[in-house]
Order: structure tokens, then C-alpha cells, then sequence
């Protein structure tokens, strides 16, 4: 046994970052690093995964978490990502695609009116001109105090009723900043050209793929694959593995859900435990359709299937298409993104009828011709919400902070935010470690 130890817990990017700086062991129940932050190959011959791009050329490749783009990097980190790779700078390209009128309206909707009839741009203006913003206890109450009926009708309620698996009814309002609002100005009559393209409207990339940048950053690490933690005893501090095995540690620097830890640690407090959405992402190679779009990817209040965004990885980079093909460009891949409440995953044969679904529904928007391959991947926690007024989260962090566990990450620390934010906690904690300048 390890005396007097410190691991770090999961080998996603928040991890990687904190191991690569203090070499402290990483624990991972995988056994490849990256967590969702991670992508893979798929031959089209045999479906066989790979971690790297096949010989026959003829892989597409995708990612564990849909597409997953690089925003608000600011010097400090794309440093810190250059050590490993080099980037590409992209200029967003999304919209909100209404399936049942087939139109378009660039994101984010609420900046771009001007894509409405006349008549509703009018009440919709009228509405929102007469507001009055008051206390929002729930996400639902939010978007209406913020948007008015007209445009959460239209969209911020169906959209959100498949974002949040309808959750959005009942959860605090949280993420704001998703949702920008440039109303006073397009209230005001303001060019699009002076109206904001929303929140991130720019991102990079790994040239060569996001599995580099973690594989590369894994290199350095002390990384203990396919230990799968299943218990803490925190008054003995020995953590427990799905294989048997136990380690004693003196503290622990977790990046894994703040739910499981609280059940692994069996540590009860006096609050309910806030909600979550888990992700179905089913990624898709396909021969490209007469009206597959341009943009990077969609947000989609209507499908029938139930999924709320479509991706389009090769619209980003035709390095996801296979080799064979990326000169003519007649493939595509795709990401497609389903929520579900905490962790309801579907059986198998649901999951069957589900792709059925969505490939008819492709098709049907000429989206996509022949599928040449279709995968699914599972995050089982992926986007964390909390109650009105609820303490969990706080009471939370505060007792396993008491038994010498830091919880760090989007999904330790039970918050919305992305990779380059993972990285800039890593960097900071390492930081505070005195293991970064
Ligand atoms: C659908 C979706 C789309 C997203 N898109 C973007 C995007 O476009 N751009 C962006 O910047 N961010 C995006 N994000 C957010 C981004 O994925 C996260 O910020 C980041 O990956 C979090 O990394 P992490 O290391 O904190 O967590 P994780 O990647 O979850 O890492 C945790 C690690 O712990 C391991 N683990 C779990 N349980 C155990 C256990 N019991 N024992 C041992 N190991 C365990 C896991 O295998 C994993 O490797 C998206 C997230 C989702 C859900």
C-alpha cells in the first residue's frame, strides 16, 4: 500500500493538466486518457475503434463527447496547449434550424430578428421593449422575463424542453451568459454589424485531432489505467477499486462527479442532491446530402427524434472525414446530441429504434444519403443543474474538502464550463500547489 499519498482522480483534461504539473499518480477507470475531451477513429470495414487514424484511410473520426471546440483561450492557455500541439482558429458558424418551416436563423436568434417576418419582429419587439425584469427563480422564468412569450414560444421553450430533458422548468437559472442579450440594441434599431455574435464566436482546434492533445499531455503523466475507484473510506483513507485492489492516500484531488464521490465517500448531507442531464451523442459517417448545411453545427427546438443539436465535425475540418474522401468532400460527419434525465440510460433496443429515428429524420432533411457508419457514446453525467436556492453543491465541496478532497473540473466543482476553463483551473490549482508560475 501508498502512505501518505496524493492522486489525482480521472484522467479528463482538468486531471491531465493537474498531473502533468505535480507528477502526482493520475487514477483513471479507462484505459485511455482524455475522458470526453477524447476522440477516436472508426474504420468503416469492421467498425473496429481506434485511437489512431487506420492505414486503409478509410476511418472517420469522431469524438467521445460530440464536437468539442476550443473557445476562450487566452495566451496563458493555448501556451500551455502548444506545448503538445498546434491549433487551427476558427470563426463560428451556427443557427437555429427550424425543421417543420425548414429555416434558418443564425445564432444566437435573439440577435438576429431580422430574419422574421416584419409582423412578428414588431410584437416581438413591442413585448420585450415593455418588460419589466424581475427576481427569475427557474430557468423558465428566466427566459421568459428575458425573451418574452413571442420568442420562447417560437423557440427558448421547445429548445429547452429537449436540453434539459424538461428539467427547465424546475432548475435555477444558470449559464447566462449562453443565452446573451443585445435586446436593448436591436430594440434600438442597431446594425447587425454592432450586435453581438453572442458568446463564443470563436474557437481552435488540434490540427490533428483533440486525442493528441490528450495522448501528447498523458506522455508525462504517472497515469494508473483501468482502476476503476468504487469507494472511499474516508476515516481510514483507503480508496477501493472494481478490481479489488485498495490504496491509503492522504489527500485526494478529484475531477470526478461531486454526486458519485458524495455516494462513493457515503457522506450525507442535509440537502437534496441537484439534477443532472446525461448526453447520448451517436455519431455518424455518411455519403453528404443535396442539403447538408455549412454551418459548424445546429440547434434543433422541433426534431421529431428528440435530439437537440446536430453537429457537423467535417464542416470544421474535413480531417474527420476518411482520406479517400476529403478531396471530392462528398462525406460528412456528424454528431448528434440527446439529453436525458440523471443517468436514464436507454436499453439497448431503444437505442436502436432511437438511430432509426434520427437517420430517417437525416435523411428526410436531406442531410445525409447513405450512412456509411453509425457509433454512440454515453456521458452519463454531462451538464449539471441545481434546484432554486438549493446548498448542495456548496455543503458538498465543503465536507470533502473537510476529509482532504479537493473536487476540481466542470463536473467535480458541478458547474458549466469548457476545456479551456478545465485547463485554466488545472493550471490555477497546480498553481496553488506551487507546482506552476
Ligand atoms: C455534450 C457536451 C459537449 C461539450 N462541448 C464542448 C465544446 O465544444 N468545447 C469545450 O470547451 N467544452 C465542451 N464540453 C465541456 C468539456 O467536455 C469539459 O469542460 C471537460 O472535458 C471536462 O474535463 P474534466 O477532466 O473535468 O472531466 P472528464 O472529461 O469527465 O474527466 C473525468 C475522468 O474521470 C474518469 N472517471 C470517472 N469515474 C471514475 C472512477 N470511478 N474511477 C476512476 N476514474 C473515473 C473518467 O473516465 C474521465 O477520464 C462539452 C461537454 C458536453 C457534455
Amino acid at each position: 500500500m501508498d502512505k501518505n499519498h496524493t492522486f489525482i482522480l480521472g484522467a479528463g483534461i482538468t486531471g491531465l493538466t493537474v498531473g502533468y504539473h505535480s507528477c502526482f499518480p493520475i487514477i483513471e477507470a479507462k484505459d485511455y486518457p482524455g475522458g470526453i475531451c477524447s476522440s477516436y477513429y472508426l474504420r468503416t470495414k469492421d467498425k473496429k475503434r481506434l485511437r489512431k487514424p487506420s492505414s486503409d484511410g478509410k476511418a472517420y473520426r469522431f469524438e467521445n463527447g460530440g464536437g468539442h471546440w476550443i473557445f476562450g483561450a487566452d495566451k496563458k492557455i493555448l501556451q500551455f496547449i502548444r506545448k503538445f500541439t498546434s491549433l487551427k482558429s476558427y470563426k463560428r458558424r451556427s443557427a437555429v434550424y427550424f425543421n417543420k418551416k425548414k429555416f434558418y436563423v443564425p445564432y444566437p436568434l435573439q440577435n438576429n430578428l431580422r430574419f422574421f417576418k416584419k409582423e412578428i419582429i414588431n410584437k416581438i419587439l413591442k413585448e420585450l421593449s415593455s418588460k419589466s425584469l424581475g427576481l427569475s427563480t427557474t430557468k423558465e422564468k428566466w427566459l421568459l422575463d428575458n425573451f418574452g412569450t413571442i420568442l420562447c414560444k417560437l423557440f427558448f421553450f421547445p429548445f429547452h424542453s429537449l436540453y434539459t430533458a424538461n428539467l427547465y422548468k424546475r432548475i435555477a437559472p444558470q449559464d447566462t451568459f449562453k443565452s446573451p442579450i443585445d435586446i436593448s440594441l436591436v430594440i434600438q434599431g442597431a446594425s447587425h454589424e454592432i450586435i453581438s455574435g453572442g458568446y463564443n464566436t470563436d474557437f481552435v482546434y488540434p490540427v490533428e485531432g483533440l486525442n493528441t492533445l490528450v495522448d501528447r499531455i498523458s506522455n508525462h503523466c504517472n497515469i494508473l489505467y483501468n482502476k476503476r475507484l468504487v469507494k472511499i473510506d474516508v476515516k481510514s483513507k483507503n480508496i477501493y477499486f472494481s478490481d479489488g485492489s485498495t490504496k491509503s492516500y492522504e489527500r485526494l484531488i478529484s475531477t470526478l462527479s461531486l454526486n458519485k464521490m458524495m455516494q462513493m465517500a457515503d457522506l450525507a448531507i442535509d440537502e437534496r442532491p441537484d439534477p443532472y442531464t446525461s448526453v447520448l451523442v451517436l455519431n455518424i459517417g455518411a455519403v453528404r446530402g443535396k442539403r447538408c448545411p455549412d454551418e459548424h453545427w445546429l440547434y434543433i427546438p422541433d426534431s421529431k427524434s428528440g435530439f437537440y443539436r446536430v453537429g457537423f465535425y467535417s464542416n470544421v475540418d474535413n480531417s474527420f472525414i476518411p482520406k479517400a474522401f476529403r478531396k471530392t468532400n462528398n462525406r460528412v460527419a456528424i454528431y448528434v446530441e440527446r439529453a436525458y434525465r440523471d443517468g436514464h440510460k436507454p436499453s439497448g433496443q431503444e437505442l436502436k429504434a432511437y438511430s432509426r429515428s434520427v437517420i430517417k429524420e437525416l435523411k428526410h432533411w436531406a442531410f445525409v444519403e447513405n450512412i456509411e457508419i453509425i457509433d454512440s457514446t454515453w456521458i452519463d453525467v454531462a451538464y449539471t443543474w441545481s434546484w432554486p436556492n438549493s446548498k448542495w453543491k456548496e455543503h458538498a465541496l465543503e465536507i470533502l474538502k473537510k476529509h482532504n478532497i479537493h473536487q476540481l473540473g466542470r463536473y467535480g466543482g458541478w458547474k458549466f464550463q469548457g476545456i479551456a476553463d478545465s485547463i485554466r483551473e488545472g493550471l490555477a490549482f497546480s498553481s496553488s500547489l506551487g507546482k506552476y508560475e
